[in-house]
């Protein structure tokens, strides 16, 4: 069967189904917030979901309801396996092309015979059964919210979906500051609020729960702040020692690009992580304006996102890649000049 239309969708979950919701690799506040709404959500009307996440993500997420109820691909790869084969049906939320969620969940989840349901807001999504795709939506969460709504369902909404949405609505737009975020986001939230997502407590969940090693980090981050005034660009690097030094753990570099960002005159940031494990250096990129950082990183450095968020790595050293980052610049001057519009 294949399942186009919302239509199709609605009929065949009318129905109890077994469902596995996927997010990316590296899962954000988006991926863990828009899988755990929509399991939350799916639970509710009779179906069996699963959520099978690639690896780990960041402690101020464990908090999130239901997080305990997800299989880890990398550490629980039987049941994860298990679920993935067995399932009637895959959504995969917050990313556009397998290979995002890593090699191995990749190969089993090509290997998949029934349809895939895409809900996600990046820039030119791969095909698949159900789209739903829409690149001006400031979230995941946001689409999941509409989802529900196509669904008829919005009555349903309870505190548990509101708080995971809230939470992936809230840390993809900056706390609803990035020009993603329109008046529909705002209402969005309101009604989120109204059903029992407590704001104060998820920013505080998030945002509050600082280690000292993170602040340390951020510290040494600062510290290795570059500004680039020529090409209205500022940059970061973290080497793996200085992590090392600042007992790093997953989720500790979250956001530190912004503060590159918040440089005045600025339209470029860029933060490069050593990443000794996976022997890249992962790359996160933002801008203000026409600049799109999607296409940049695309094209330079095997990578993607949105057009003032984006992401990418490189196999060559810091260094290495400093120098082709700052030629990349010299290249694209007039674009970065020009790309200011506010
Ligand atoms: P972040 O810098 O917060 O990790 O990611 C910013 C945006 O870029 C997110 O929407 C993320 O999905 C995307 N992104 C990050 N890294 C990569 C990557 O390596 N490849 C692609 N295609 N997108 C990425
Ligand atoms: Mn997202």
């Amino acid at each position: 069967m294949i399942l186009k239309q919302i239509k199709e969708l609605k009929t065949f979950l009318d129905t109890p189904k077994r469902v596995v919701i996927v997010g990316h690799r590296n899962p954000d506040g988006d991926a863990m917030g828009a899988t755990l709404g929509l399991f939350h959500y799916l639970k509710k009307k009779g179906h069996k979901p699963t959520v099978v996440v690639p690896n780990e993500y960041p402690k101020f997420l464990h908090w999130l309801p239901g997080s305990k109820k997800t299989f880890r691909f990398d550490w629980q790869n039987s049941q994860s396996q298990k679920a993935i084969k067995n399932s009637d049906i895959i959504f995969l939320l917050d990313f556009n092309a397998l290979h995002r969620v890593g090699h191995d969940m990749q190969s089993t989840l090509e290997k998949y015979q029934n349809d895939f349901a895409l809900i996600d807001h990046h820039q030119e999504p791969d095909e698949f059964a159900y789209m739903y795709s829409d690149t001006e939506m400031c979230s995941t969460c946001q689409m999941i919210y509409h989802f529900i709504e196509k669904m008829g369902d919005i009555h349903l909404l309870d505190s548990d979906i509101a708080s995971c949405l809230y939470t992936g609505i809230m840390t993809d737009t900056g706390s609803f500051r990035f020009r993603s975020t329109t008046s529909l986001t705002h209402k969005v939230i309101a009604h989120l609020i109204d059903n029992g997502a407590e704001n104060h407590r998820i920013h505080s969940n998030v945002y509050d729960s600082s280690s000292f090693g993170r602040l340390q980090l951020l510290g040494q981050a600062l510290s290795n702040l570059k500004v680039l005034p020529e090409y209205k660009t500022a940059y970061i690097t973290l080497t793996e020692d200085e992590k090392e030094a600042n007992n790093f753990v997953k989720g500790d570099t979250e956001g530190i690009v912004n503060y590159a960002l918040s440089v005045e005159g600025v339209i470029l940031a860029a933060i490069f992580i050593e990443d000794k494990e996976q022997q890249i250096i992962k790359i996160s990129f933002r801008s203000k304006g026409t600049f799109s950082v999607n296409k940049f990183a695309r094209k330079h450095f095997n990578g993607g996102g949105h057009d003032n968020a984006s992401g990418g790595k490189s196999d060559l050293s810091m260094d290495e890649t400093l120098i082709k980052f700052c030629d990349l610049l010299e290249d694209n001057k007039e674009q970065l000049i020009h790309s200011y519009d506010s």
